[in-house]
């Protein structure tokens, strides 16, 4: 059972939206899907060290999600993650900690859904050995998810500049 200083087994196993896993303890995790454990336990780590960081309340929102068809949520590289106490722009504080950290190996998405609202998506070892980091944004546009290559300018701040307010 890993020991996480900020998080307990329950918030991980049991996030805001589990979408089927229906394990009830860390140890049956490992006994039942070891690779899904390490994978989680892998990416937590770095989820615990933005935490130590940033020093407010983080909410898992999804972990391990055995009834996708596909993606990092399924094999359990992904964490997904918000801010309890409305922050605005709190993203923004997470992409500055890990730009600081000394860590390679992760891809993270902030998933913009206006000022307060959206969740940031973190993974690891989505391409093995890969070493790098990906910063991404999502916008929602059409109703669909538009991703881009994060370059330091918030989304208010794109809004601002487009005029659009
Ligand atoms: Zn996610």
């Amino acid at each position: 059972m890993p020991n996480w200083k900020h998080f307990t087994e329950k918030e991980i196993l049991f996030p805001v939206f589990p979408n089927g896993s229906k394990l009830k303890t860390w140890h049956e995790l490992e006994n039942l899907v070891p690779n899904v454990a390490h994978s989680l336990e892998y990416t937590m780590q770095l989820v615990e060290k933005i935490r130590e960081k940033y020093n407010n309340p983080i909410q898992i929102t999804s972990a391990w999600r055995p009834k996708d068809s596909k993606g990092p949520h399924l094999t359990g590289k992904a964490i997904d993650f918000r801010c309890l106490n409305n922050l605005p722009e709190w993203p923004l504080k997470i992409f500055n900690i890990l730009e600081n950290l000394d860590e390679t190996d992760f891809r993270i998405f902030w998933e913009y859904k206006g000022y307060y609202q959206g969740w940031m998506h973190i993974d690891r070892d989505y391409r093995t050995a890969s070493g790098q980091t990906v910063f991404n944004i999502g916008y929602l546009k059409n109703k669909n998810m538009i991703y881009e290559r994060w370059n330091g300018i918030s989304p208010i701040e794109k809004t601002l500049k487009a005029g659009n307010v």
